[in-house]
């Protein structure tokens, strides 16, 4: 299925390495142009180069922290500037980190507010910067990164998670009311455990955990959900808005319940 990306610009968040990496391997392989963002500027430039490298696709990249109200209009400028135009955000970057693992009670204030930060203002951040220049060509897509932590009812001792992404969720049925009209689609996708540096450092005991309670007996592959992303990415998913796309391997009981 040829996804008609040739001739687009996407801006991935946080895309140095895990998913967000192939999010934008996904898209690069369809003919798109990415800026590629992260914290991590050696490991962004590295990506980029490679991405550019192998798909034969221009890419830029921009470091710098999406949850800073200064950075993100400056880095989405920058892409603007270079492209003409931005056609996709993917709101990626988020962490877990040492700020998940508590009970409600033994929360540290800090973990909340790091975390609900790095998944809901970061989203909201690029957002609304992104998207006055998608109103202004009539055309966008943005998707967002929610959770099988939210759309799997929630797991103890990541409250400060399941809310930050429980928000993103919100967030994303939301913001589409507000800009379908303007031929702008904005997604989500809820992700199962996905086999990244974010999980990998749990003890194998509860990797093999995870493992045993999905459905298809292993953790997801990035590419798995690089490839759902590309799809809504495209104009192939012109008529998907406001939705929330479980890759979870039929984990969920957001819906069924247990
Ligand atoms: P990862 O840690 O492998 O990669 C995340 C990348 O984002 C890193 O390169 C990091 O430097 C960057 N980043 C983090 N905060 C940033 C910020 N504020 N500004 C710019 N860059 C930033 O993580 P991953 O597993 O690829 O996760 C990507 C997204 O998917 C996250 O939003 C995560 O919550 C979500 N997700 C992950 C899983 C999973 O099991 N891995 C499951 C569901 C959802």
């Amino acid at each position: 299925m040829d996804l008609g990306l040739k001739g687009r610009v996407a801006l991935v968040t946080g895309s140095a390495k895990g998913i967000g990496r192939m999010e934008a391997e996904a898209l690069a392989k369809e003919g798109a142009s990415i800026a590629i963002n992260d914290l991590d500027g050696d490991a962004a430039a590295a990506t980029a180069q490679e991405i550019s490298k192998n798909y034969s696709v221009e890419t830029i990249t921009y470091t710098g922290d999406v949850t800073d109200e200064k950075i993100v209009p400056v880095m989405v400028e920058k892409g603007v500037k270079h492209f003409g135009k931005i056609d996709v955000l993917i709101n990626n970057a988020g962490i877990a980190g040492a700020d998940v693992g508590f009970k409600v009670i033994d929360m540290p204030i800090e973990s909340w507010t790091r975390l609900i930060n790095s998944h809901i203002l970061s989203t909201f951040l690029c957002t609304k910067a992104a998207a006055p220049y998608m109103q202004k060509n009539g055309y966008g897509r943005i998707i967002n990164t929610s959770s099988q932590n939210y759309t799997g009812g929630g797991r103890p001792n990541v409250s400060n998670y399941s809310a930050a992404k429980g928000g993103v969720a919100a967030f994303t049925r939301t913001v589409a009311k507000e800009l379908g009209s303007d031929g702008i689609t904005v997604n989500a996708i809820a992700p199962g455990y996905v086999e990244t540096d974010l999980i990998l450092g749990y003890p194998e005991p509860v990797l093999q955990t995870m493992r045993d309670q999905n459905p298809i007996k292993r953790l997801c592959q990035p590419h798995e959900v690089a490839d759902v992303v590309a799809f809504l990415a495209s104009e192939r998913a012109s008529f998907v808005n406001g939705a929330l796309i479980c890759i979870d391997g039929g984990k969920q009981d957001f819906y069924w319940g247990d």
